[in-house]
């Protein structure tokens, strides 16, 4: 008898090298022209003032950017949809339309103004709001939506927009998501009446925390700027967080080409596997932002291994999955909201979802291939690790 030979392709779950032992990459990233704006910031004292240079700079960069005439700063994306949803002032009383699979924060900015959120169901496709569910959301009582870019998934915002006009809604674009992103010849964002960003910690462009609102609109962004008005900005950007992102917004457009082509590079690795069904349909008329990479994973077609023993076992490789959110109806007491139509695309994608993080996705090709790499050696061990993850789970019970 020959001794068993190592299995060079075991999974890390399973007691093998990671494909990446390191595990994935950093973000915030540590390019050094992030540290020369902090270095600039340091010198000139303006990292410590209420006023400076940064946060006017990075205003006018985003409203150049963006090709709209305003451009507010805010301290979170959070806030920012709050004060868009001020803007349209939503209060008691009033509804406002989202999807049934959104950012969970936007459902509860909408109970925190006394209003109603209304759902409609996704396009199964891209994981993100159906404009032709719209018709059946609307009542009197209705002021605005939220339509919401996620996970790579573009809501086709001309549908939503000339829904609105026809029934005198507010838009909020919430393109926290995918800042630089062009939907339809026109930047993410630039849709809405109101368009938000977000600076989170975890974001395309980060200063930790941090936000901004972009409109095309006078008196939407003279409401913004009134409602946070106390004698001082009760909602600020400050000039440091300003200073380390204009940098990062000078490299958006570059990056995004980077991450736009890593994705496509990514997503042909990925075909053999069918259990992971990707939310970006590579449709021509436009280039989506990768905050996550979303997919649908169908375990049906990976001999029913959990997602959760899935992202776990692609975890221990050093590759960033994650689940995707909860859909909103079947995490809420259906007293929080109101279900406008049939929400079955949104309960089909809940449980569902995996997203990808997307520092990987500014790695060179041998960091894509690799992700592949993960994902095959756990398609080829689907069985071990099954068990494992079951002995696992028994164990913690
Ligand atoms: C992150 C995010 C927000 C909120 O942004 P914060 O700056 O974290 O408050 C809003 N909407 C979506 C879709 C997001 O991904």
């Amino acid at each position: 008898m020959t001794a068993p030979t190592a299995d060079l392709d075991l999974p890390a779950l399973l007691g093998g090298r990671p494909v990446k032992p390191d595990g994935p990459p950093d973000w915030p990233p540590n390019w050094p022209e992030i540290r020369a704006a902090f270095d600039r910031a340091f010198a000139s004292g303006n990292w410590g003032k209420y006023h400076g240079p940064d946060c006017r700079q990075l205003s006018a960069m985003l409203m150049q950017q963006l090709r709209v005439d305003f451009a507010e700063l805010c301290c979170s994306g959070t806030a920012a949809v709050e004060l868009a949803l001020r803007a349209a002032s939503v209060g008691p009383g009033d509804e406002v339309v989202l999807a049934g699979y959104e950012f969970e924060g936007n459902f509860r900015n909408i109970l925190a103004l006394g209003a109603m959120p209304v759902l409609v169901d996704i396009d199964p496709q891209r994981g993100a709001l159906d404009p032709a569910c719209l018709v059946g959301a609307v009542t009197k009582k209705t002021k605005a939506i939220i339509a919401t870019h996620l996970h790579g998934g573009v809501v086709p915002m001309p549908q939503v927009v000339q829904f609105a006009q026809a029934h005198g809604l507010f838009v909020v674009e919430d393109a926290c998501q995918m800042p630089g992103a062009i939907v339809e010849g026109r930047p993410a964002g630039t849709w809405g009446d109101i368009g938000v960003l977000s600076f989170g910690g975890s974001k395309l462009l980060t200063a930790g925390r941090g936000g901004a609102l972009v409109s095309a609109n006078a008196e939407w962004m003279q409401r913004v700027r009134l409602y946070c008005q106390r004698g001082n900005h009760a909602f600020p950007l400050s000039e440091i967080q300003a200073a380390v992102l204009i940098p990062q917004l000078q490299r958006l457009d570059d990056d995004n080409a980077r991450r736009t082509a890593n994705v496509a590079l990514l997503l042909d690795l990925l075909r053999p596997f069918r259990f992971l069904k990707a939310l970006v349909g590579g449709e021509s008329h436009v280039q989506p932002g990768y905050y996550k990479l979303g997919f649908c994973y169908e375990s049906e077609h990976l001999a029913g291994l959990c997602r959760e023993a899935f992202v776990a076992a692609t975890r221990e490789e050093g590759i960033a999955f994650d689940v995707g959110f909860r859909s909103l109806h079947l995490s809420h007491s259906r007293r929080r909201f109101r279900a406008a139509g049939d929400l079955s695309n949104s309960s089909s994608i809940d449980g569902r979802i995996v997203v990808l993080h997307h520092p990987v996705l500014l790695g060179e090709r041998h960091e894509i291939e690799e992700v592949a790499q993960a994902v095959g050696r756990v398609a080829s061990h689907v069985e071990e690790i099954g068990r494992a993850w079951d002995n696992r789970s028994h164990a913690i019970e």
